[in-house]
């Protein structure tokens, strides 16, 4: 059997076996991720200096063993491991110097492989500096077949599949271009695979200006969009506006969280449907989606332990303030006990679908929680006196923006602790001075509720826009 093959194999029988034999792939998987750490990386040797061998397996046979042992091993963020970059790696052959030289400062790279084995991938860095992530054969191929494996049924139902094979399958990826993120490099690889492939398949950047979009698209004709749901929005308004005319049979959302008003005005004017994907740049194949519309984790080859913000296991059924992301497919840069900074939710209890694996549901970045200074007590130099403070959820602040009338999108930005900075775009008829009046005192009504009533709410004459990924966040702290 090829590597390929076996990888598929196993993939497809992890589906339908036990919740034991799900374990017990992740215990080996474990095991030999930490053993090939601590032998060929040498930030791992330090860091697990202290740490004891991981217990042969028939002493650690469940699941709470494993969960003891990974307790052990010290979580690791993203400064770190780039600060460290050329000990983390286990090639030598891998130096960040040499990777920003030979593939990453060269946009013409894009999706090339490097050292004719690597897939690299940069995030954005809208949450800090940005990671530089290099991913072995076997990530990539457990990236590229546990979709198509576990979502053959639910990725698209049989009419669908039928609607597809007059027009063919046109995918745009709705994305950002001009660097190394991970949809445009998975784009731009599936293309240098076949020319076939790259006809059918192309990026078309979130970053232009929506007219060219709207043109290109509507040349392109696409029967799948993916990518960012802030751009399906867009080209939404664009639909029911006339000018852009594309009768797309799927959408398929990532990137950024997908609010339930968004599905709906995106499908009602793109008359298909819309399903989302949850993945990182970290964990190419972190969850897929069930028949029963819920992601589960792909626990064969990801550990994913949610935890508050002392790195504390938070219990199934509680959302976390982030979570510890082990990818166990990727040797040539092991990220264990990485902390990927989403809050998420474990389901308590098995799904109706019949998966074996863990249903997970998404409550936003835990970087974007807010802290305001809570009323009371002088101010000095923007600190409070009496360092009481108060933290509001960003979903909560932004339904107040967002469910004023006049207001079609917009950014909150906390610039301090007594201060946020609204960005608006209103829709057409509506008055600036008036949905600024009314939006100031909803802000304010909402602050003290809160606890939080000195906070100076100031308008920015600046639209909304994206970061340089081409991601669209509603609400973060500057
Ligand atoms: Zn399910």
């Amino acid at each position: 059997m090829t590597r390929t093959a076996g990888i598929a194999w196993d993939i497809w029988r992890a589906g339908r076996g036990s919740q034991d034999a799900i374990d017990r792939r992740q215990r080996d998987r474990l095991a030999a991720l930490v053993e090939c750490a601590r032998s060929a990386s040498p930030f791992y040797r330090r860091l697990y200096r202290d740490v004891p061998d991981m217990v042969p397996d028939s002493a650690a046979d469940s699941a709470t063993d494993r969960a003891t042992y990974i307790g052990e091993l010290p979580p690791v963020g993203k400064r770190e491991l780039m600060e460290n970059f050329d000990d983390w790696v286990t090639d030598p052959h891998i130096t960040l110097t040499g990777l920003k030289r030979d593939l990453l400062d060269d946009p013409s790279r894009i999706g090339s492989l490097y050292r004719g084995q690597y897939l690299v991938v940069t995030t954005s860095g809208s949450t800090g500096e940005p990671a530089v992530l290099v991913h072995d054969r076997t990530s990539q191929l457990v990236a590229s077949l546990l979709g198509p494996i576990r979502e053959r049924r639910t990725l698209m139902a049989a009419k669908e599949a039928r609607a597809f094979l007059h027009p063919g399958l046109r995918a745009a990826a709705l994305i950002a271009d001009g660097d190394h993120f991970a949809g445009v490099v998975l784009t731009e690889s599936a293309r240098r695979r076949s020319p076939r492939i790259a006809r059918r398949v192309r990026v078309f950047s979130v970053l232009r200006p929506l007219p060219d979009l709207v043109a290109d698209l509507n040349d392109f004709l696409p029967t799948v969009l993916y990518g960012y749901p802030s751009a399906m929005v867009q080209l939404a308004a664009e639909q029911k506006a006339g000018r852009l005319r594309i009768h797309p049979l799927l959408a398929v959302a990532s990137g950024e969280s997908l609010a339930a008003h968004a599905a709906a005005e995106i499908e009602a004017a793109l008359g298909c449907r819309i399903t989302v994907r949850y993945l990182a740049s970290e964990a190419l194949a972190l969850t897929s989606r069930c028949r029963q519309g819920l992601l589960h984790v792909n626990a064969d080859w990801n550990i994913v332990e949610p935890v508050d913000d002392a790195f504390r296991p938070v219990p199934p059924g509680e959302l976390s303030h982030t979570v510890l992301v082990t990818n166990l497919a990727n040797r040539v840069q092991p990220l264990i006990r990485y902390n990927l900074g989403d809050r998420v939710q474990l389901a308590a209890g098995p799904c109706a679908c019949g998966s074996p694996f863990p249903t997970l549901r998404v409550g936003g970045r835990s970087g974007d929680v807010l802290s305001f200074a809570a009323a009371g007590g002088a101010m000095l130099q923007g600190a409070r006196l009496d360092g009481k403070v108060v933290t509001v959820l960003p979903l909560a602040l932004g339904t107040v923006i967002e469910e004023t009338a006049g207001v079609r999108r917009f950014q909150a930005i906390r610039t301090g602790p007594g201060s946020l900075t609204v960005r608006l775009e209103l829709w057409p008829g509506a008055a600036t001075a008036a949905v600024r009046t009314a939006v100031g005192e909803r802000l304010g009504a909402f602050f003290r509720a809160q606890g939080a009533a000195g906070v100076d709410v100031l308008f920015s004459d600046e639209p909304p826009r994206p970061d340089r990924s081409g991601k669209f966040r509603e609400v973060w702290s500057a």
